[in-house]
């Protein structure tokens, strides 16, 4: 079984076609998706696509790109994360190559995510790209390794790799390591702890070859552990189940995934 550790599949192109999607994931053996939120505004999708199927989950949180939204206060994320099927907080994280100029406010919604994690003791799902070094240095001055949690859609060198698994972070790799060009990548994937790695397919985005420039979704996981199987000389089955345990392990549901 395959666990698909970020999706958005509450985004109207995938929810319209939610009980297609559920068929296919149980035709590929995908067992369990996580249905991450965006933004407050459209968080009751998120969680109402975790209400309406069993094997969904879902995270709160606001996304770095978002930059008109109210900002989300610790209270409120610890509030939202109460709902049972909640099981992350985030997705959070900082973002310089989609946002330019003074990112402070992004830096301080990110420390936010990381006291409403450690408070309610859910993990974090961050968001990093083009600022590891300060999402690294917010992460070691707010202590997330209290909370742990995953760096997803992992897009970022070895070095960052080893630094967020000493903080006690998971390692997320998404369709993009399944990308010809992603070399450096591929090189992470085939060397970091097997106990550290999770997979995803942060669809509708990034659909992993051979679906490339399709629609993705959360059965297309199974691509992503395939390739990543193929790199480290391992068998598939491997990979999922030490992915599946590694899921399990991180959002607390160790013997709870029905
Ligand atoms: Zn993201
Ligand atoms: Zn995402």
């Amino acid at each position: 079984m395959f666990i698909d550790s970020h999706c958005h599949i509450d985004f109207p192109e995938l929810a319209e076609r939610a009980d297609e999607l559920m068929s296919a994931m149980r035709d590929n053996q995908v067992s369990h998706a996580l249905c991450v939120s965006v933004n407050l505004p459209h968080w009751p999708n998120v969680i109402a696509m975790a209400e309406r199927y069993p094997h969904v989950y879902a995270s709160v949180g606001v996304h770095p790109d978002y930059e008109d939204e109210i900002e989300p206060t610790v209270e409120q994320l610890v509030e939202l994360a109460q709902h049972p099927k909640v099981i992350a907080i985030g997705e959070t994280g900082l973002d310089y190559y989609r946002l330019q100029g003074d990112l402070e406010w992004q830096r301080e919604r990110f420390r936010v995510h990381i006291r409403a994690a450690r408070a309610t003791g859910k993990p974090l799902i961050i968001h990093t790209r083009s600022a590891s070094e300060d999402t690294l240095r917010i992460m070691a001055e707010e202590k997330a390794s209290e909370a742990s949690g995953v760096m997803h859609c992992f897009t970022e060198s070895q070095a960052v790799a080893d630094a967020a698994i000493a903080q006690n972070f998971y390692i997320s790799f998404s369709g993009i390591v399944t990308f010809k060009k992603a070399e450096e990548l591929k090189e992470v994937a085939r060397t970091i702890p097997l106990e550290r790695m999770l997979i995803e397919t942060d669809s509708p985005y990034l659909a992993p070859v051979p679906f490339r420039g399709k629609q993705n979704h959360p059965a297309l996981v199974r691509h992503v552990a395939e390739h990543i199987a193929d790199l480290r000389g391992i068998s598939v089955a491997e990979v999922a189940a030490a992915t599946t345990a590694n899921f399990a392990r991180l959002f607390k549901l160790e013997g709870k995934l029905a």
